[in-house]
């Protein structure tokens, strides 16, 4: 028997490397193709009166004493007539009205967050997404920034980055000079309220880019293109949040530099809390040098670390919650988002758990996930309303 056959290599020249990626491209096409086929395109979710009363927080009755005003928009009916429903659209004047006093005052400019860590697949893109639609759901107008060349952010608006994302719907032109704006690289999405600024791989570009201007263009601040570029925009929006790349790349540190606040997604495992120190480390190495060689200021209103992916099944979660919590002491917020199947259930796949009407699972545990995500939306109200309270007192 020839069971002991030698294993024979065959060597992958460049060329077949470029073949495989064709393919694997193709066969990523299909499979996202087919989950955001026309039918499942992305829509924002509709709300009944006792659901949109929560988002006003108000009562029920208010609402129903509030319609006879005829003044906001009145839903639809059913055709039983015994029950209303509001679309989004519809639901936020509602908010915007009952909420008044908790939106951005006059006079104050959009809070801008960086969701950052330096390793991938700690939550950062969840974290961005969830946050951005419980605070348009709580009346803010949001925009956000996906710096990710891997576009998972993109995805979860339903847009396919390899074949539908333009170069000037990113931030690429912003970094290769060609633009002084973020604005033309802002489209609206399926949730009103909430505006985007695509990724795609194309942004790689940008870490080749940046580089470049600094030697060739005299003044050029690598470091402060976003920041430059946002300013445009930062009356038009009340909170923008950037999503960001698992590296400290080029993009990053402008994402970090135009940032009012930083918020660390870290999940309570040994190897992740590495992780996060090491990112604390490069990143104060850089302040460091931008501070001594440049002259650079720049100061953050607010840093906050999120507990994700908490497992409360392992036994060591507690040890490194109780290290994290000594270690960013004042800085962990008092939420945590637990580990869940809601988050990658496969009708989340490509949205959270704002997206999922109607969840198949557990009801008990989608509850527990959508909680935790609307606490970090509430926690993160306060600071951001606390930020626009210091700009206003400057
Ligand atoms: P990052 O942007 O840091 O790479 P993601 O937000 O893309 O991280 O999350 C990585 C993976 O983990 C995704 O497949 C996502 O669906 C899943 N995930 C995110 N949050 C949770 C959670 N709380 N519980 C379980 N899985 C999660
Ligand atoms: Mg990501």
């Amino acid at each position: 028997m020839a069971t002991n056959k030698e294993l024979l290599l065959i060597p992958e020249s460049l060329a077949d490397v470029m073949t495989q990626a064709d393919k694997a491209g193709y066969m990523m096409n299909a499979v996202r193709g087919a989950l955001l086929a026309p039918e499942n395109r992305k829509s924002a979710p509709h709300f009944n009166t006792t659901e949109l009363a929560a988002l006003c927080d108000a009562d029920r009755s208010q609402i129903v004493y509030r319609s006879s005003k005829n003044d906001l928009p009145a839903g639809t009916i059913n055709p039983g007539g015994n029950r209303r429903t509001f679309t989004l659209d519809e639901a936020l004047p509602w908010v915007r009205e009952f909420r008044a006093k908790k939106l951005r005052p006059e006079g104050a400019q959009a809070v801008c967050i960086s969701v950052a860590n330096f390793k991938g697949g700690v939550g950062k893109t969840t974290t961005t997404m969830t946050l951005a639609q419980g605070l348009a759901l709580k009346g803010h107008k949001v925009l956000v920034l996906d710096c990710d060349p891997q576009g998972s952010l993109t995805t979860l608006f339903g847009i396919l980055p390899d074949t539908e994302v333009e170069e000037e719907q990113t931030i690429l032109p912003v970094c290769l000079g060609q633009e002084s704006s973020i604005a033309p690289a802002i489209q609206e999405t399926y949730w009103p309220g909430l505006d985007l600024v695509c990724a795609a791989p194309l942004l790689f570009a940008a870490e080749f880019g940046l580089p470049a201007r600094q030697m060739r263009e005299e003044h050029f601040e690598f470091w402060n293109v976003l920041n430059h570029a946002l300013d445009d925009v930062r009356d038009r929006y009340d909170v923008i949040i950037i999503d960001t790349p698992p590296a400290l790349s080029y993009v990053t540190i402008n994402a970090l530099m135009a940032s009012d606040g930083i918020l660390m997604p870290l999940p309570p495992n040994a190897l992740d809390a590495a992780s996060a120190a090491q990112f604390w480390r490069l990143f104060s190495d850089l302040a460091g040098q931008l501070v001594e060689q440049r002259g650079v200021t720049k100061s953050f209103d607010f840093v906050r670390v999120l507990l994700t992916r908490v497992d409360g099944q392992d036994s060591t979660t507690s040890t490194i919650r109780d290290w994290i919590t000594k270690t960013y002491e004042g800085k962990v917020l008092p939420a945590e988002i637990p580990k869940t199947t809601v988050a990658s259930s496969s009708s989340a796949e490509f949205g959270t758990v704002y997206d999922v009407a109607k969840y198949e699972g557990s009801q008990k545990t989608y509850k527990r996930a959508k909680d935790a995500y609307e606490r970090v939306a509430e926690l993160m109200e306060d600071i951001i309303r606390a930020s626009w309270r210091r700009q206003l007192a400057v």
